[in-house]
């Protein structure tokens, strides 16, 4: 009976996400749906943070059948997989357009930025070597605000630090 409810609940919520698999000609399961929501609903989450969000729909779900899914839709380019250089992969459902990614090197935290040309770019190689290229990436790296002004009080606190008595005379010693 209880199951029966959440099913009701996961087709009411998941119904243009339903069609879009449909689309796709991907068979319609709750683990599929309940992944695919939680990815609209928390854009650049990890698969890890992603898993959480899923139990709470579906209840149990083992880690791995979340990356295989993810792993299947992003493959369906029913949901994007952006993998920052030394961090665990991101997704997100916003696959139809050429946007590319402001990321804190500090933090991880990510942001959406709109194609600046408007083409996707570079994706004429200047030598292909015969690939049929699909893909040009453009990040932008950086430190966010909150990761910047961490760094500053950190600076801030070293200067005091220096000047300080006791640094100050450590320091003429040593420099003695
Ligand atoms: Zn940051
Ligand atoms: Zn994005």
């Amino acid at each position: 009976m209880i199951e029966s409810r959440i099913r009701e609940i996961i087709i009411v919520m998941f119904d243009n996400v339903d069609q879009l698999l449909r689309q796709h000609g991907l068979q319609v399961t709750a683990q599929r749906l309940a992944i695919m929501q939680s990815v609209s609903s928390r854009p650049h989450a990890t698969a890890d943070e992603l898993i959480d969000d899923v139990r709470a729909v579906i209840g149990s779900i083992s880690r791995q059948a979340v990356y295989a899914t993810l792993g299947v839709l992003a493959d369906m380019n029913l949901v994007r997989r952006i993998q920052p250089a030394g961090s665990a992969a991101r997704y997100e459902d916003r696959v139809d357009d050429n946007h590319h990614h402001l990321i804190c090197r500090g933090c991880g935290t990510m942001f959406d930025i709109d194609c600046a040309v408007g083409v996707v770019p570079c994706l004429t190689a200047d030598d292909d070597h015969g690939f049929e290229i699909d893909e040009a990436v453009v990040g932008y790296w950086g430190r966010c605000p909150s990761c910047r002004k961490a760094a500053m009080a950190a600076d801030a606190g070293n200067e005091a630090a220096r000047s300080g008595p006791s640094g100050n005379s450590k320091r003429r010693s040593s420099d003695d």
